[in-house]
């Protein structure tokens, strides 16, 4: 079992040696090249037209991944759908309350705790907090994670967006496949 420093505060393990490795060394490529991350572009499969692969085009699939969808014929499937199905509707709305009502609210003791110990920056990408910052939970709720101090983390709004429903392993790699720059913030 290899743990990266950074990754042993987020609790991630690696499964050999050599994948710790690659991240480490995908890493510093990134931080030398420094890379801006090229946009990619995707035809929406029913609509046929091509966005950029971004959130604001693009819902994110159960597991973290862009639909193939865009989000306006993903709008439409859904309310024609809820048009035929209206208990499905329903039964969505109160897996969602359910859901929300696992996370509950942080409260500032919490919140003063998880900034001093990422000292003011993102969980994710180590940028400087401003007062929109989000808590984040590491595992997520939609994934079965708790609620307990240490499986949360605060971040920018950027990154609380992007990682979605991904685990923090999940996000890394995510970010790494976009080349997207990230610096591990410091801890205390
Ligand atoms: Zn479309
Ligand atoms: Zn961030």
């Amino acid at each position: 079992m290899a743990i990266l420093p950074a990754a042993k505060r987020l609790k991630i393990v690696y499964k050999s040696s050599s994948e710790a490795g690659a991240v480490t060394r995908k890493l510093t490529l990134v931080k030398k090249k420094n890379f801006v991350a090229p946009i990619d572009k995707r035809e929406c499969k029913t609509c046929l037209n091509t966005f950029d692969l971004t959130r604001e085009n693009f819902g994110s699939t159960p597991n973290g991944n862009f639909r193939w969808q865009c989000r306006s014929c993903m709008r439409n499937h859904v309310k024609n759908y809820s048009k035929q199905n209206p208990n499905a509707a329903k039964n969505r709305s109160e897996l969602r309350k359910e859901r929300e009502g696992c996370a509950r609210p942080v409260d500032d003791a919490t919140k003063n705790y998880l900034l001093k110990k990422y000292q003011n920056q993102c969980a994710y990408c180590g940028v400087v907090l401003s007062s929109k910052f989000h808590i984040d939970h590491i595992h997520p709720i939609a994934k079965n994670g708790n609620n307990s101090i240490k499986n949360l983390a605060v971040c920018c709004a950027k990154c609380n967006l992007a990682k979605h429903a991904k685990t923090a392993e999940e996000f890394y790699a995510w970010m790494e496949h976009r080349k997207i720059k990230y610096r591990l913030p410091k801890l205390i």
